[in-house]
């Protein structure tokens, strides 16, 4: 095993801020005003908060500089330019990026050669039009966040498909939809069907998770082929990949996976698209341990990926980006523009929606501030050093817990370590509609002032579905990482934290939901109650 000790350090701290100093008592009081709601719970009154990775990383200095270079113009602001072809240079170009916004940090004087190489270039056939074929076939849409461009897909695929196809059922596939895709399909009436590959519990001995990894996020292609065979091709409008499977544990999808799916895509003719968050963290990954990669580079790695997908849904709050932006991206003239644009060009369609939710596509509801921070991260998340550091720190908290009996998924995934419930209550009483996972998060909090987040059975709602429903129903608490922000000590304090309520773990409480339990995405929004026993 390699000694962590030894591994060389590759940042610094230069800006802190202190922890505040509360007791359990005021702890205690803050839960019981907030209707033990996790969410609700003051993120001031914390000592570690592993709520989410969502836009909680901490930002570089050069991100940090970039920032005064945001333009905060209404109509094509200088962001707007560097931030396309950073698009283009990542999902792309691999390594022969060219990184025009260097144009602007370095503040070129040719003007002929800012139109030339940055402001008036026309672009057509990938994921990102532009100049005048971004008019005329837009295909990439700027947005605040992940669910935004869940949003725009889906109402307008639904669009598009109640006036074409009157009466018909739909179904899309994914490897692990995550919360906010999968009720933004079910809201536009389509049903989200989870195919998760056979083996995310199969026992992975801990002394082994440097060595090898099973890609547990990879879809499950047989049943891929099965559902679609049983449906028909017309009534799967897309294949979903989420790549890492956030609710499949965090767990990578190998490149082999996505070929594969690729390859029955075509055979069906239905667009893939990837949920691309986190497809650095997952980049890294395929380098690390899938076979004929060690050599290469991670761009080139996320080059290849891409080359897969018809189009992509992602948030930018993910992979230590930013705190702040979202996109939704398809193929120009590729296998999901051909099949939806019936009467009207869908690129059309969705740049009219986004303009009706979120503004002008030029800045898509972000500040030119977020824009210019958002293009030096896609820079910065593909670097390795920084992948490696990040992806360590979460593996090294995985495997102390195992260490120490805390049933963790094993490998581990690349934002998050997931506690699995079952089994961390086994031979106590503790049923499935007791929301256990939601009781030891409430417990973590009161206790050492720990936030980590319950995505089980009461997150994806077991109790309001069918018994074939359930069974896409894995039962976890997540402790994802933000990027930059914590360091051994805090991993530690949470191990030690785990370890002890784990021993203890009969004095954590059931719980019960006492207001709005029909509510959709309910875990943000219901009052519980703890019941000790
Ligand atoms: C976070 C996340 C989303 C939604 O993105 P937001 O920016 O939170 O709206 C979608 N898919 C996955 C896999 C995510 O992790």
């Amino acid at each position: 095993m390699v000694d962590q000790g030894f591994r060389i350090p590759t940042k610094k701290s230069l800006v802190v801020r202190k922890v505040r100093d509360v007791t359990q008592k005021q702890r205690e009081r803050a839960q019981a005003a907030t209707e033990y709601n996790v969410f609700s719970f003051p993120a001031e009154l914390l000592v570690v908060d592993y709520l989410s990775d969502s836009g909680t990383t901490a930002m570089t200095d050069r991100q940090w500089a970039a920032l005064m270079y945001g333009d905060e113009s209404y109509g094509r602001n200088t962001g707007y330019f560097v931030l396309l072809e950073a698009f283009r240079d990542i999902f792309e170009r691999g390594d022969a990026r060219r990184k025009t916004v260097d144009l602007i940090l370095r503040n070129e004087r040719d003007v002929d050669k800012l139109m030339d190489e940055l402001l008036l270039v026309d672009v057509e056939g990938g994921f990102v039009n532009g100049g005048r074929f971004q008019l005329m076939r837009p295909n990439a849409f700027i947005v605040p966040q992940g669910r935004c461009a869940e949003h725009l897909l889906f109402t307008t695929l639904r669009k598009v498909l109640t006036e074409h196809f009157p009466g018909s059922e739909y179904w899309i596939p994914s490897n692990g939809h995550f919360d906010t895709t999968e009720a933004n399909i079910h809201s536009n009436d389509i049903h989200p069907v989870n195919l998760f590959s056979g083996d995310i519990f199969s026992e992975f001995p801990v002394e082994e998770i440097r060595d090898v990894n099973p890609f547990k996020g990879d879809m499950d292609i047989r049943r891929l082929v099965k559902l679609i065979d049983e449906k028909g091709a017309e009534s799967v409008p897309l294949i979903y990949l989420t790549i890492t499977n956030n609710t499949a544990a965090g767990q990578p999808v190998s490149m082999r996976n996505m070929r594969e799916v690729r390859e029955v895509a075509d055979r069906y003719g239905i667009p893939l698209f990837f949920d691309a968050c986190r497809f650095a963290e997952n980049a890294y990954f395929i380098k690390e341990f899938e076979e004929g990669y060690e050599g290469s580079s991670i761009p080139e790695i996320v080059r290849e990926m891409f080359i897969h997908c018809d189009g992509f849904s992602i948030s930018f709050k993910k992979d230590g980006l930013a705190n702040m932006g979202g996109g939704l991206f398809f193929k120009d003239r590729g296998v999901f523009h051909r099949r939806f644009s019936v009467d009207a060009d869908v690129g059309v369609l969705l740049k009219e929606m986004q303009i009706l939710s979120f503004g002008n596509d030029s800045y898509g509801g972000l500040s030119g501030r977020d824009i210019m921070a958002l293009t030096i991260g896609l820079y910065e998340v593909v670097e390795e050093d920084y992948l490696r550091d990040r992806i360590e720190q979460v593996r090294d908290m995985a495997e102390k817990l195992a260490l120490n009996g805390v049933p963790v998924v094993l490998p581990p995934g690349g934002h998050a370590v997931y506690v699995d419930i079952d089994r961390f209550f086994e031979g106590t009483d503790v049923r499935i509609e007791d929301f256990g996972g939601v009781g030891l998060t409430l417990e973590l909090i009161r206790r050492y002032g720990i936030r980590g987040c319950e995505l089980g059975p009461f997150a994806f709602e077991w109790d309001k579905k069918t018994p074939e429903e359930r069974k896409g129903i894995l039962n976890f608490v997540r402790f994802a990482v933000p990027r930059n922000v914590y360091n051994v000590e805090h991993i530690n304090y949470t191990v030690a934290a785990l370890t002890e309520l784990h021993r203890n773990r009969e004095r954590i409480p059931k719980v019960e939901i006492v207001r709005g339990k029909e509510l959709r995405l309910r875990h943000f929004q219901t009052g519980l109650r703890p019941v000790y026993s």
